[in-house]
């Protein structure tokens, strides 16, 4: 009890800290360059990350009151995407000084954007089997192989890039991680069109790309121990539904954001100084609110079946709120639940899931209908009088994506099943047969 009293405590001092730095530093005026200096230099980007790397050191919980704050105030938040999520608290723990100087540094001021080249077309499950090479020439690495599923890798400057510096040492064993450009001749990034209408990802050729040795992080054949760091921030992030970020804009030197004037990404006037402990909690997600509406709108709710889904829905957003609560105070006292991270990311899955079928169900036939882009939603919504169609057919079509992604459904529950509950692990090769020798995707 202390301990959350205390962590109470420290949370409104930093944001009482805060709100005096936005009344001092924001101006709508700056560039989002500008802006983004600022902010991440004065550790408010990432204030999860600690002191010695742009951060603050502060638990997630105060993260997201950090952030919910900053967009409370109306400016613009950190910079969005797989930099700030994975890179950077990466690069803070396995990273010299050097590379938390350089690397970090040019995340949380959005002035780089970075992706993920860590899956192959086989090697996704098995990460550890993958197949990419770096042959270490002098000062330099040559990295020759195929990643896929690169998320943004159309707009990234620097990739977390995953490959294997020595064959004959078991397959965990001979792998390293590097941030490698982009931006080179030997990397080519195609875009893959997914059923979303979007090509949010890509499929990333690496033929004799060059990576220096000043850009190897972690180590020489350590690069398992740096990848799990990434994967481990990867399902705390994405279970507990990342932290909202409010108003933001894509980073790095592609995008084309940098120069913009940082007012015009901020739609509402900034209101009046908020304390985020006047701020009502939410009770349950947004698309329960969207699909309650709809269901008492139309009459769908009059059927057992769909009220029975409601009720699944709401209950599951509840424990993962509660969930969410419980690690808080955990962590508060320096202990952790085994497992959560796990469980929260397998309960986004059902959640998601269940919201397509459900959404489905309310708006029948009006469920085959969807615009691609925004100007053909607004049309269609205002054809058939429904402004949440797009929120409802959006979202079935994304639901496939997180029982995918950061580990698929089945692996998460093969890690619980085998770290958290202690059950044998699958029969396979001997752990310390050298790669060379394995079968292939053994
Ligand atoms: C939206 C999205 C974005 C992504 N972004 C990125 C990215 O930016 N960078 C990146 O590197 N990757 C990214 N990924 C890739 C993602 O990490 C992989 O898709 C995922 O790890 C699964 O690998 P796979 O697709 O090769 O499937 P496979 O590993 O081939 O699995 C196929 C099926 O077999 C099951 N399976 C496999 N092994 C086991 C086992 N041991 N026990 C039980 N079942 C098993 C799986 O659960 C799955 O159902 C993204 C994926 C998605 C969907």
């Amino acid at each position: 009890m202390t301990a959350t009293l205390d962590s109470a405590t420290n949370s409104d001092s930093i944001l009482d800290e805060l709100r005096t730095w936005l009344s001092d530093n924001w101006d709508p005026d700056l560039t989002v360059a500008q802006w983004w200096e600022k902010l991440g230099l004065a550790g408010w980007a990432a204030p999860t990350l600690p002191t010695h790397a742009f951060g603050r050191g502060v638990a997630r919980s105060v993260g997201v009151q950090i952030a919910n704050e900053i967009q409370a105030f109306g400016a613009m938040g950190a910079p969005d995407g797989l930099g700030l999520l994975l890179a950077a608290p990466t690069i803070a723990d396995h990273g010299t000084p050097e590379q938390i100087d350089l690397y970090v540094r040019e995340i949380v001021t959005g002035q780089k954007a970075w992706c993920q080249l860590f899956s192959e077309p086989g090697a996704g499950s098995d990460l550890a089997g993958l197949t990419t090479r770096a042959i270490e020439d002098g000062e330099e690495w040559v990295v020759t192989g195929q990643k896929v599923w690169t998320s943004l890798g159309q707009s990234a400057d620097l990739g977390m890039l995953i490959a294997r510096t020595n064959v004959d040492l078991p397959k965990h064993q001979g792998i390293s991680y590097f941030a490698c450009d982009m931006h080179q001749s030997g990397v080519e990034v195609r875009p893959l069109r997914e059923m979303t209408g979007h090509a949010m990802f890509n499929e990333t050729f690496l033929t004799d790309a060059r990576v220096p040795n000043s850009a190897l992080i972690g180590g020489k054949n350590n690069g398992w121990k740096v990848a799990n760091t990434t994967l481990t921030y990867e399902r705390s992030g994405l279970g507990s539904g990342g932290s909202s970020r409010g108003a933001t804009a894509t980073p790095g030197t592609i995008a084309g954001n940098l120069n913009k004037r940082v007012g015009d990404f901020v739609t509402a006037p900034a209101p009046k100084k908020s304390s985020s402990a006047s701020t009502p909690k939410k009770r349950s997600g947004g698309m329960f609110e969207i699909l309650s509406g709809l269901a008492k709108g139309n009459g769908a709710s009059k059927r057992a079946t769909v009220r029975q889904d409601l009720v699944r829905l709401f209950t599951l957003n509840e424990i993962g709120r509660i969930n969410g609560e419980r690690v808080k105070v955990a962590r508060a006292q320096g202990q952790d639940i085994p497992g959560m991270g796990n469980i929260s990311k397998l309960s986004m899955s059902m959640i998601m899931r269940l919201t397509r079928d459900l959404g489905l169900t309310i708006v029948g036939n009006q469920g085959m209908l969807h615009g691609y882009e925004s100007s053909e939603q607004k049309e269609l919504s205002e054809l058939i009088g429904n402004p949440f169609l797009p929120a409802v057919t959006t979202t079935s079509l994304y639901a496939q994506a997180p029982q995918i992604y950061g580990g698929t459904d089945q692996i998460q529950r093969n890690i619980l099943s085998e770290r958290v509950l202690g059950l044998p692990k699958d029969l396979g090769p001997d752990k310390n047969t050298p790669f060379s020798q394995l079968p292939k995707n053994a």
